[in-house]
């Protein structure tokens, strides 16, 4: 998988992508993301990368024609053009079905805005698909640009160690995952839940489904609907008047 940012600020991302799990499988070639200064694009002797919106308001906004042409050069790149994805607090929401979609594409490339964000012809010609991180709004698309690559990396293949890693974890299945315990098994006077403890798998796997649900039903109580509960899930749920 390929992944290109497009941003004002690329050192801000490779700080990050240098790092941990993703910086590991960028080193191996497992994946490959790419950052790319927008301001190289520039043709006038300044690099101007904004202007003044017309009519006014607050603000400087994105030019659209250096993100065109840097756009124009990571498809040269590509065997495909990259599905184009614009960071904007007026997207779809980012959430886990979204990064499995993004997943099974072969080249995206994330767009950053900053100051007032981009010119509206870009997202009218080229854009595929807006994508926000949440409610809220953020000084840039760096961030968002950052959680989004972070998500889909962690499902390639051979980033983890082992799919199940991420499989298990929250979201995916659409629950919320079951509390987790190491070392020591009794840490000033809580113990371990026994069933962890007992080594009997199907002990085991049964505890993590019941408390997975606990969790989802307590904090998420919008998921649980869509978790496929059978009678004595229900009833388990029932029974802590969590349902
Ligand atoms: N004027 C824009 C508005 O009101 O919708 C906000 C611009 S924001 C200050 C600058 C840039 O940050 C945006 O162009 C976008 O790329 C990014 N951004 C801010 N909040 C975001 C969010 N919640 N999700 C994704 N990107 C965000």
């Amino acid at each position: 998988m390929r992944i290109d940012i497009m941003t004002l600020f690329p050192e801000m991302c490779e700080r990050v992508l240098d790092e941990s799990i993703i910086g590991r499988a960028r080193r191996n070639g497992i994946i490959s993301v790419q950052c790319h200064n927008i301001r190289d694009y520039t043709c006038d002797k300044h690099r101007h990368v904004d202007d003044m919106p017309y009519g006014g308001g607050q603000g400087m906004l994105m030019k659209p024609e250096p993100i065109n042409a840097c756009f124009s050069a990571i498809s040269a790149q590509c065997t495909s053009r990259p599905f184009l994805i614009y960071m904007s607090p007026k997207g779809r929401v980012f959430n886990q079905s979204i990064a499995r979609e993004l997943l099974e594409m072969e080249n995206i490339c994330l767009l950053c805005g900053h100051y007032e964000g981009i010119d509206q012809r870009i997202i009218d010609s080229m854009v595929d698909m807006e994508l926000s991180v949440g409610d809220y709004v953020l000084t840039g698309g760096e961030l968002p640009a950052l959680i989004v690559t972070d998500a889909v990396c962690r499902m390639v293949p051979g980033v983890l160690a082992e799919n199940v890693c991420f499989e298990e974890e929250s979201h995916y299945s659409g629950l919320l995952e079951h509390p987790q315990y190491t070392r020591p098994p009794v840490w000033n006077g809580m113990n371990v839940p026994e069933e962890l403890l007992s080594g009997h798998h199907e002990k085991i796997a049964r505890w993590k489904r019941l408390k997975a649900l606990e969790q989802t039903a307590l904090y998420r109580p919008d998921l649980i609907d869509r978790a496929g509960l059978t009678s004595d899930e229900i009833k388990y749920l029932k029974d802590r008047q969590l349902l």
